[in-house]
């Protein structure tokens, strides 16, 4: 087990975020161990604005024995394996279940917590088991019992997410890459900036994206943070950008459209004003 202090910034896809103490756990003892005192769990970190002054409870993220997987991906998978991994291994072992989530930079545990996906499916749709750590000891769950929905789970209460078995169907190999590729061809138009995904949940049978569009909120600065012009659903990052900036970003959306943050926010902060140049 490795403990460390570091800015999350490091650790997070939009670049942004204080320091905090991580907590990088290899076995099930160090699990216990970091569980003793206040924590965070850490996927990828591809879902996540942090504040720029960072957290002050432990922040877990999961190495060693909950990053390993078999190589037919036939039983449990350490949470802290990357989705795009899964996803590559399952097309070249003419596996179908995972194709919806090509593109989605998450870890197996991230992914599950999110219920992460997008039109063509969901991690949810993935799963057959899901192994979870809660309360000093690792308990096994059914899918059906998680309480998925869109973007959305129940875990108990602190529970950490340590491995999980797919449910996964036999498809000849060329025909999950048709299927990878037409996710990939609904993905075009992506900002490549540092983001963290879809900014706000999609309003049922609407897109955060459009409405944000139709405002003329696209391009939007605070900072060094901008609405990108490419999708009006993706915060970036131009370089420098601070938690804050990104934060104002939010609230000036919120200020005309009744939109969810889809982000976890961790951390303190609060919106600048007066700051925007168009
Ligand atoms: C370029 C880009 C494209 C994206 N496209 C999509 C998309 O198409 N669809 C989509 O749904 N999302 C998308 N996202 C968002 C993001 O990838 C997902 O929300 C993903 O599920 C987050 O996983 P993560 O491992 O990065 O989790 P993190 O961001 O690190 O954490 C997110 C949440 O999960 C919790 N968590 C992480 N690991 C565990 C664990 N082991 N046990 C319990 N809780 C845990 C964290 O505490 C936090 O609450 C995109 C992001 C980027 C940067």
């Amino acid at each position: 087990m490795k403990v460390e202090r570091l800015p999350l910034a490091k650790l997070t896809t939009l670049g942004v975020g204080g320091e905090a103490e991580v907590w990088t756990i290899e076995t099930p003892a160090d699990l216990a161990r970091a569980t003793q005192a206040p924590y965070r769990v850490l996927g990828n970190g591809s879902n996540l604005l942090v504040a720029d002054s960072g957290v002050s409870e432990r922040v877990i993220r999961l190495g060693g024995e909950f990053a390993l997987w078999d190589s037919d991906l036939g039983g449990w998978i350490g949470a802290g394996v990357l989705v795009p991994t899964l996803l590559q291994a399952s097309a070249r072992l003419g596996l179908s279940g995972l194709e919806g989530l090509h593109g989605v930079p998450a870890q197996v545990g991230g992914a599950v917590k999110m219920n992460a996906g997008t039109r063509f499916g969901e991690m949810a749709g993935a799963l057959k088991a899901v192994e979870i750590f809660h309360n000093g000891a690792v308990q096994h769950y059914s899918p059906s019992e998680l309480g998925f929905g869109y973007r959305h789970s129940q875990l108990p209460e602190g529970g950490i997410v340590t491995r999980v078995k797919l449910d996964l169907e036999p498809l000849a190999e060329e025909a999950v890459r048709g299927k990878i590729a037409l996710v990939d061809a609904a993905r075009k138009g992506q900002p490549k900036r540092k983001s963290a995904g879809c900014a706000f949940k999609n309003p049922a049978h609407d897109s955060a994206g459009r409405l944000i569009d139709q405002k003329g909120l696209k391009g939007t600065t605070i900072g060094k943070a901008m609405i990108s012009l490419e999708h009006g659903n993706f915060i970036v990052n131009l370089g420098g950008a601070t938690a804050e900036d990104i934060y104002a970003l939010i609230k000036r959306v919120q200020a005309v459209l009744p939109l969810e943050v889809e982000w976890e926010i961790w951390g303190r902060l609060e919106a600048k004003v007066g700051q925007e140049v168009i």
